[in-house]
């Protein structure tokens, strides 16, 4: 079973710092199955109501990480379960997400998306507006919120190089806010990075968590 050995074999390069998402958008139910019976339990998905449904579909002690953008209006349909949103890119989003957190009567975990690549295609803040945003007022504006860390992408582009160096730059951003004093509700626990081209670099720049789609899955057929 291929999902079987590609979810081995990626687990076997991982050091006990960094955990595997099994990134399954567009995939059918079938095949995230063959990879929670595999073992897997975090899995990866990019829009709200296609994580719902699956939700439904999958046993319970699945962990679901919303990584792709998030519209305001579809966060009530992931709000009772979701584990983590990698895409937190606005106050906007944050202040849904925490008023969707206390309808549910929890706490939801999010890490703040960051601007690493040199594309103008991607979401979230520049480097310098993270600091500004982490205000002492945070804890008291978003009680519901938890931010445990960054999430970024790089260029998509065969240059190592530059995408080590943007890579870099999100690790110099988690470092340097670890060590700074930060609202109640903000640690730097997870540095979300690496997709299946990129994550060997990801995971020698520090990464605690890759998201893995196509390595696993193979090439997603975005017509079915
Ligand atoms: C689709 C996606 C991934 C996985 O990409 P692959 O190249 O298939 O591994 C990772 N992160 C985000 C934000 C994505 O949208």
């Amino acid at each position: 079973m291929v999902i079987k050995k590609n979810i081995e074999s990626l687990k076997a390069e991982l050091p006990a710092t960094c955990r595997l998402i099994a990134v399954s958008k567009t995939q059918p139910v079938t095949l995230l199955r063959q990879a929670y019976y595999a073992g897997q339990r975090l899995f990866g998905e990019n829009k709200a109501q296609e994580m719902a449904a699956k939700q439904k579909e999958l046993p319970a002690d699945v962990e679901w990480h919303m990584i792709g953008h998030l519209q305001t209006n579809k966060v009530k349909y992931i709000a009772p379960f979701v584990a983590l949103i990698h895409s937190v890119d606005s106050e906007k989003l944050l202040e849904e997400i925490n008023k969707q957190a206390l309808k549910n009567n929890r706490v939801i975990k999010c890490l703040l998306q960051v601007y690493i690549a040199q594309e103008e295609t991607k979401f979230g803040w520049g480097i310098d507006e993270v600091p500004a945003l982490l205000h002492p007022e945070f804890a008291t504006a978003y009680p519901a919120v938890e931010i445990i860390g960054l999430m970024g992408m790089a260029t998509f582009t065969q240059d190592e190089a530059q995408i080590r160096n943007e890579f870099g730059s999100l690790k110099r951003l988690f470092y340097t806010l670890k060590q700074s004093k930060l609202p109640a509700n903000v640690t730097m626990m997870e540095l979300s990075m690496g997709m299946s081209a990129d994550y060997k670099i990801a995971l020698e720049q520090g990464s605690t968590l890759i998201r893995i789609g196509t390595a696993i899955f193979g090439e997603r057929n975005y017509q079915a």
